[in-house]
């Protein structure tokens, strides 16, 4: 075992390596504020929708494009890598004894099962927390540096990584005890229980997140004043969104990227602007950004996407089923785990579980990239801003492969690539030439 930990801190090692001579600090990585319309994305009578995609795409210079193509196929690799780390880290806690270690200390505390499985869930955060750190640190940290997309100075980041733990140690546990609990109560049933439970508990954060999770690591206030507050309540209020939600927050604390989001559920819905998107675009890219936003809120993907991943990780579940029974009857007694109930096991539930969602991603990827491309259209109609949302999705390519084939974008691309973004743009722009005496604003077509 210790040859594994040595080939994959060594991996780890050559990743740090190798990142750091492509490093970002030669070459400027994001583009300068402000819209940039290339000639030959200017509509009129000899508007070609291929030459006019290949204008944009050629805002990025060569070496902003190997660096952005380098940070993106990298992030290929690192789920690859995540996956074995987390094999190593299961091997550890289950070889040296500490899984059974902690479940013995439960055992110790009380005679029942749920504040058993309560105590090693507990325990398991803590240590797993600390046995993460390598790979989190190069991952969340180091790399980020080096392409230029973190803000943090180290204390800073650590501090959020522990806020982040301070969540799971609040949030995990229970829900670790009650999945044991099904496991115990509902023997070779305790799958369909565990789906039902997981379908429940994504709504229950949904809903919390953007009340008591996200502010523990950024400012939201409402959105401030100006031009893009006006558009942007505007096009919440012509898409029948309650524009009381509106918000802004200081994702500049942690990264240089651009993004917004549509939170919560039910009551809690919220639609948030980062800052670098207020200061770093233009005010058509923030309108086409809240009208792909807008998109996902109308179309009700939060809860569609709620449904879809609750069936995915009912396969899951089953999965972890039928190939615990197999590995607990080869390695078991060895390891000595006394069944799926044994708490002791869960390093090994949690290897399998990974396991099937690593050979999931095309499919996860999918259903989240038929979402995204939903919201392109959506906001493309609903914000009119083809120039906007093709020079957003330019910026987005700083640091996501512009062009990736065709099997690459199934398996890796939670969102539509930068080309197709682009294009997409491209062609809604010639569908809606510019109203007679307009130079610029497109008409908008008839119903
Ligand atoms: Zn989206």
């Amino acid at each position: 075992m210790l040859a594994i930990v040595r080939v994959v801190f060594g991996v780890v090692l050559a990743l740090v390596l190798s990142g750091h001579a492509l490093a970002a600090d030669t070459v400027a990585r994001d583009f300068p504020p402000g819209l940039v319309v290339p000639d030959a994305a200017k509509s009129g009578a000899d508007f070609d929708v291929d030459k006019a995609t290949e204008a944009y795409l050629a805002l990025l210079t060569p070496e902003q494009r190997e660096l952005s193509d380098a940070y993106f196929e990298g992030g290929y690799w690192l789920q690859l890598w995540g996956f074995l780390y987390g094999v190593v880290v299961a091997a550890i806690l289950l070889h040296t004894r500490l899984s059974r270690g902690m479940r013995d200390i439960g055992r110790r505390f009380s005679r029942r099962p749920w504040v058993q499985t309560l105590i090693y869930a507990l325990l398991w955060v803590l240590i797993g927390f600390v046995l993460y750190l390598p790979i989190d640190i190069y991952v969340g940290f180091v790399r980020e540096h080096q392409y230029g997309l973190a803000t943090q100075a180290f204390g800073g980041w650590f501090g959020d990584q522990l806020k982040e733990l301070l969540v799971s140690v609040i949030l995990l546990p229970p829900v670790i005890a009650m999945l044991y609990a099904a496991v115990r109560r509902a023997g070779d049933r305790w799958w369909v229980w565990a789906s039902g439970g997981a379908f429940v508990l994504i709504l229950f954060v949904l809903l919390l997140a953007p009340v008591f999770i996200d502010p523990l690591f950024n400012d939201y206030k409402p959105l401030r004043e100006g031009a893009a507050r006006e558009a942007v309540l505007s096009l919440a209020r012509a898409n029948q969104i309650p524009t009381d939600n509106v918000v802004e927050f200081d994702a500049s604390r942690q990264t240089t990227r651009i993004s917004a989001n549509v939170s919560g559920f039910l009551g809690t819905t919220r639609v948030a602007l980062n800052d670098n998107l207020l200061e770093k675009t233009s005010l058509p890219e923030i309108k086409a950004v809240m009208g792909h936003e807008m998109g996902h809120y109308v179309l009700n993907h939060a809860f569609r996407l709620t449904v879809y991943l609750s069936l995915v990780i009912a396969f899951a579940f089953w999965f972890v089923h039928r190939t615990m029974n197999w590995a607990l009857a080869r390695w078991g007694a060895r390891l000595g785990l006394e069944g799926r109930t044994d708490p002791a096991a869960l390093p090994l539930a949690v290897v399998i579980f990974s396991f099937f969602f690593l050979l999931a991603t095309p499919l996860t990827n999918s259903i989240t990239r038929q979402a995204e491309a939903e919201a392109d259209a959506f906001g493309l109609d609903a914000a009119a801003e083809p120039n906007g949302f093709a020079m957003a999705a330019m910026r987005l390519s700083t640091y996501r492969k512009l062009r990736p084939g065709p099997l690459e974008e199934i398996i890796f691309y939670d969102h539509p690539s930068g080309y197709d973004r682009v294009h997409g743009s491209m062609i809604w722009l010639k569908e809606h030439p510019p109203a007679p005496g307009s130079s610029t604003a497109p008409a908008l077509a008839q119903p």
